[in-house]
């Protein structure tokens, strides 16, 4: 049974594997300590390789009786939809998990429960709509058909910062290819999965085609492997950073599996001088301080023109005190903790750099007023006169850290922003239309909004990094497209 948490309860969770709620083989547990107040929010089990091995069957099963992988489309959109509309009426289940989990506020928690359904929605249309291709008109005596099958079981494996949303973009095209899947979130955020798990199986996915397995640290990692290694599967989704995306890459040559990778970032937010000033304001602050800073896609690196540079920061600068940081479960709350020690202590060790890389002009340190000295707060921090070699602008902080670079026209601006071995994201700022798809051409990035940071709204938008961001896309056609295998059929006419 999974028990959902009351904010001030402990949740216990048990792990989901071909339709049964299961503890681990070991009997072994963790528990997860919420980073605001160091209190235990929820247990799970700690599974190993035999618990993963266990998932995996049942996904290899589930798939290759057939049943599920050639199920009616129509089906599967129902079921995508019925579990769009439970997210929604479990929203208060989903926010506090994730705030008691993560650490963000609950009402920034609120915008994953709502995108979550989303992109169900999204996908159960899609399922509707998969279809081939005929080629008649080539040869007088042969026929070509091109049609799409679901890739099979699917191995996923997703990062602490979005659990819920970050997973649904998996999920939903996996359910509308008709694949099985076996997940394993984060040690540090299993909840909103596990959660998850249940609302799938009521919305009435079969037994065997969604399974979970949580594992703690050290276990997270070989399990990851496993799952990434095993022959029993046949493509493998990761969501994390860099360096355990290249480990589930060599994994996954184990048995030439599909891979999709997404993976950090260090994304340029560039202002030209006849920007929007107001709304890129707005947007630069937005861009980096959302999620605590723990974005992959966070605007990190802003590039502005100089002679607005100033003038600028300064209202940047202002804008820090509309942040309010505390206690995730209170709605007027809206900057959380960071995740856990080691990821504070990262950031603290970047705030030393960036004292002797750059100009310190606001935060700077850990948050240590009052209730924050129970949690783990940093401080939303701006460095100015950063240059681009600098390890803050070469490297991704996962922090509230934003680092300031001027420029003198779009070239550069474009040279800089390109000036990465990251390729997630950028943004361009300017009222000028030629300047926009000019920088829009030029960003060597899966993602580039022009007057917005984070997103504008639009459905069915591929996601994904050039570079060492990513392989493959999530989301939109392309995010489906990954879910499939494409069959040739050759027919000689008699
Ligand atoms: P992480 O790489 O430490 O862990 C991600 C997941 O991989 C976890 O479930 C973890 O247990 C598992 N894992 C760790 N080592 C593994 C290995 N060797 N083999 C298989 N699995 C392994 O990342 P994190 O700290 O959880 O998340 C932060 C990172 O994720 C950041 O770098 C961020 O940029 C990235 N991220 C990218 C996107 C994107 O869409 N591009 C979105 C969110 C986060």
């Amino acid at each position: 049974m999974t028990t959902v948490a009351d904010p001030a309860s402990v949740a216990r969770y048990q792990q989901f594997i071909d339709g049964r709620w299961v503890d681990s083989v070991s009997g072994e547990q963790f528990e997860r300590r919420s980073p605001y107040d160091g209190r235990v929010v929820a247990t799970y089990p700690n599974s190993g390789i035999e618990d993963a091995q266990k998932a995996i069957e049942a996904a290899r099963r589930v798939f290759d009786q057939g049943a599920w992988a050639n199920s009616a489309a129509a089906e599967r959109a129902r079921i995508l939809r019925r579990a769009a509309d439970l997210v929604l009426e479990r929203a208060d289940a989903l926010t506090t998990c994730l705030a008691n989990e993560v650490g963000k506020p609950k009402t920034m928690a609120m915008v994953e429960v709502t995108g979550t359904a989303e992109v169900f929605q999204y996908f159960a249309a899609k399922a509707l709509d998969l279809k081939g291709e005929t080629i008649t008109q080539q040869l007088p005596d042969a026929v070509g058909l091109v049609v799409h099958e679901p890739v099979g079981v699917v191995g996923i494996i997703t990062p602490w910062n979005f659990p819920l949303l970050l997973i649904s973009w998996k999920i939903g095209p996996a359910i509308a290819a008709g694949c099985t899947m076996v997940a394993k979130p984060s040690h540090f955020t299993p909840g909103s999965t596990l959660l998850l798990a249940g609302i799938l199986a009521e919305a009435g996915l079969p037994d065997g085609v969604f399974n979970v397995v949580t594992s703690e640290t050290d276990n997270g990692a070989l399990v990851g492997q496993h799952i990434a290694a095993s022959e029993l599967v046949d493509k493998v989704a990761f969501t994390g950073s860099t360096a355990s995306g290249k480990a589930v890459m060599r994994a996954a040559a184990n048995n030439v599996k599909k891979v999709s990778l997404e993976l950090g970032g260090k994304s340029p937010n560039i202002i030209m001088p006849d920007a929007p000033l107001e709304a890129a304001v707005a947007g630069a602050f937005f861009g980096i301080y959302l999620n605590s800073g723990q974005v992959c896609q966070a605007g990190s690196r802003l590039l502005v023109a100089k002679p607005i540079k100033d003038q600028f920061v300064g209202q940047l600068v202002s804008m820090g005190a509309m942040l309010k940081m505390g206690n995730p479960l209170d709605p007027t709350t809206t900057m959380g903790p960071v995740i856990n020690e080691s990821q504070l202590k990262k950031i603290e060790g970047y705030l030393d750099a960036g004292k002797r890389e750059a100009k310190l002009l606001s935060g700077g340190s850990r948050a240590t007023d009052g209730d924050l000295a129970r949690g783990l707060f940093v401080q939303p921090t701006i460095f100015d006169e950063v240059s681009n070699t600098a390890t803050i602008a070469r490297e991704e902080i996962f922090g509230p850290v934003l680092s300031v670079l001027a420029f003198e026209d779009l070239d550069e601006a474009l040279r800089t922003a390109n000036d990465t071995m990251y390729g997630l994201a950028a943004a361009v700022w300017t009222r000028d239309l030629n300047t926009a798809f000019k920088a829009a051409k030029g960003l060597r990035a899966g993602t580039v909004w022009v007057n917005a940071y984070h997103g504008t709204g639009l459905q069915g938008m591929p996601y994904g990094g050039y570079k060492q961001s990513g392989l493959g896309r999530e989301l939109g056609s392309a995010g489906l497209e990954e879910y499939l295998e494409t069959k040739s059929i050759q027919i000689k006419l008699l």
